[in-house]
């Protein structure tokens, strides 16, 4: 027998309090909420934790029928589900984690108007017969969670999104909201495009989170580092711990990291998607209800995890694009209070990303928006201006100055850098012509400053002309120079070594015509003469 739910509230202020136990509306939610409600299309563009659940789960309590919500993330749906069921609201999902039998339930009480919300995966809704069942009950709303999967150009992209825009032709009386937390120009061009939403009400938040501290140092011994900055961030004004994040890009460093950091007094834990499911549930348990737990993750970690309390999130890698950085640094402060982002980069991490983008499958055009992605990534860490000015012009949105980033509390000297780029860039230059070989930024380093090895023995390098020009740096700066040149695009990195290459913007600093400024860095961190770190 098939049914209707009814609408559940007559307003959305009664939703919100009844409900949620809210008082008021946060942002834009008021008005998301009346214009879906009343059957119109939007596009919402708010930044993590901004509230956007609320955006489509009121309108379906206030609307006749039950809310479709398409969600990618299956820990997430069934947390949201829980949640709301918890709140009383008739809420169930459909996905692959279920038994048939389950999945038969869920689906006679949808036909049966008995659920307010159903959640969905894309791959799921995407078959004739989940349709089909759509299409024996009544639909209140679709709602499109993490939207920006649907584009192609950003860093999450899922081919299962594209089949979306059909829900428009099938369902056209039927009003439907698309939610994001990344919001490039070209990414939400796409959201609109891909999903036939030319018609909506487009609804963009500041993307700016004030509360958090962004900070962005060089990689030098980077667990000392990190230790360090655990050890001042890590407690509150009382003394006591308080929880944070730190994301690696490998499984490996993130169990070698936590073990680090808990022989060193830190109550560190390891999370990754190799470990046991029973494990990781007991980790994010434990994250969620103890004080001062610091997780060591890939970024599998948080996604849809809504700890509120967050103090800091370090990045001990580089995040492959600025999107993902974002995202992954909005979970901490949520709410509100002051909280710190901090990352650790290096030249290996731009040439070890370099390779993964090299190797990585797809075509040309794919490879060159992971370049492109990571480009703006390494622009964000080697700018001299305010961190957050440049984070939120990325995101096509302008302002001022902070006044709370590093490079606003400490504005970074610089020098100028064209001397040592034409040494390094000739010497490519030669290497290329005369001998056709490849080298990457090591061994260049070491002929700018005359290191003898086996390598530039077997090569005769020692008698090019730029050896041993560069003795007035130190490796280490070498190394930032390179970093610098090449989060500037006036050099390249190619293949599995990392080869070294010149640009076309290069000319114009051999020639003399640009001048190559650079950011000063502090030298080497000394030793602390303590104990030695485990
Ligand atoms: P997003 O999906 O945008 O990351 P959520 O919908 O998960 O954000 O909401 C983030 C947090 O803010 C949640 O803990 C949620 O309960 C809370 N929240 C949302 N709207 C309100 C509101 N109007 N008043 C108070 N808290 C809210
Ligand atoms: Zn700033």
């Amino acid at each position: 027998p098939g049914g209707v739910a009814p609408a559940r509230f007559a307003t959305a202020a009664e939703a919100l309090h009844t409900v949620f136990g809210f008082d008021a509306f946060r942002g834009e939610q008021a008005e998301i909420i009346e214009q879906v409600t009343s059957g119109g299309d939007a596009v919402v563009l708010m930044p993590t934790g901004g509230g956007k659940s609320l955006c489509y789960q009121i309108p379906s309590l206030l609307r006749e029928g039950t809310g479709i919500v398409v969600s990618p993330l299956i820990a997430l749906m069934h947390d949201q589900v829980d949640a709301l069921v918890r709140n009383g609201v008739r809420a169930a999902y459909l996905n692959s984690s279920q038994q048939p039998a389950e999945r038969a339930d869920v689906e006679r009480a949808y036909v049966a108007g008995e659920l307010d919300l159903l959640y969905v995966a894309p791959e799921r809704l995407n078959t004739e017969s989940a349709k089909q069942l759509l299409a024996r009950g009544k639909v209140a709303l679709f709602a499109i969670d993490e939207a920006h999967c649907v584009a192609q150009w950003g860093h999450d992209f899922r081919p299962d999104y594209l089949a979306l825009s059909e829900l428009a032709e099938r369902w056209p009386d039927v009003p439907r909201i698309a939610l994001t937390a990344t919001a490039t120009d070209a990414t939400h061009r796409e959201i609109t495009d891909r999903l036939s939403l030319s018609g909506a009400k487009h609804f963009v938040s500041s993307f700016d989170r004030p509360n958090i501290q962004y900070r962005i140092a060089p990689k030098l011994e980077v667990r000392k580092q990190l230790l360090d900055f655990v050890r001042s961030e890590g407690v509150d004004a009382a003394g006591n711990p308080v929880s944070g994040i730190i994301y690696a890009l490998s499984r490996a460093t993130t169990e070698k990291t936590a073990a680090f950091l808990a022989a060193n007094g830190v109550n560190a834990l390891p999370y990754h998607a190799g470990l046991d499911a029973a494990l990781r549930r007991r980790t994010q348990e434990r994250f969620l209800r103890e004080d001062g737990v610091v997780i060591v993750a890939t970024i599998a970690f948080g996604m849809g995890i809504d700890k509120p309390d967050v103090r800091f999130v370090a990045h001990i890698d580089l995040p492959k694009s600025v999107e993902g950085y974002y995202q992954e640094t909005g979970r901490a402060g949520r709410d509100g209070a002051p909280a710190t982002a901090w990352l650790a980069y290096g030249l290996q991490d731009v040439v070890q990303q370099r390779r993964m983008i090299d190797e990585s499958p797809g075509d040309l055009a794919h490879r060159r928006r992971l370049a492109q992605h990571l480009d703006a990534m390494l622009a964000l860490c080697e700018t001299v201006q305010c961190r957050r000015q440049n984070l939120l012009g990325y995101f096509g949105q302008a302002s001022q100055p902070c006044g709370n980033c590093d490079t606003c509390l400490e504005p970074p000297a610089s020098w100028n850098g064209t001397v040592p780029a034409q040494k390094l860039m000739s010497t490519i230059v030669r290497l290329q012509r005369e001998r056709r070989q490849k080298f990457g930024a090591g061994h260049l380093i070491d002929i700018l400053r005359g290191k003898e090895t086996p390598r530039s023995r077997q090569y005769d390098h020692d008698s090019l002309t730029t050896w041993g020009i560069g003795q007035d740096l130190s490796e280490q700066q070498w190394r930032s120079v390179v970093r610098q040149l090449l989060a500037q695009g006036l050099l390249a990195t190619h293949g599995e070594y990392g080869t070294l290459t010149v640009t076309e913007a290069s000319a114009a600093v051999l020639a003399g015509r640009h001048e190559v400024a650079l950011r000063t860095e502090p030298e080497r961190i000394t030793r602390s003469r303590g104990p030695k770190a485990a």
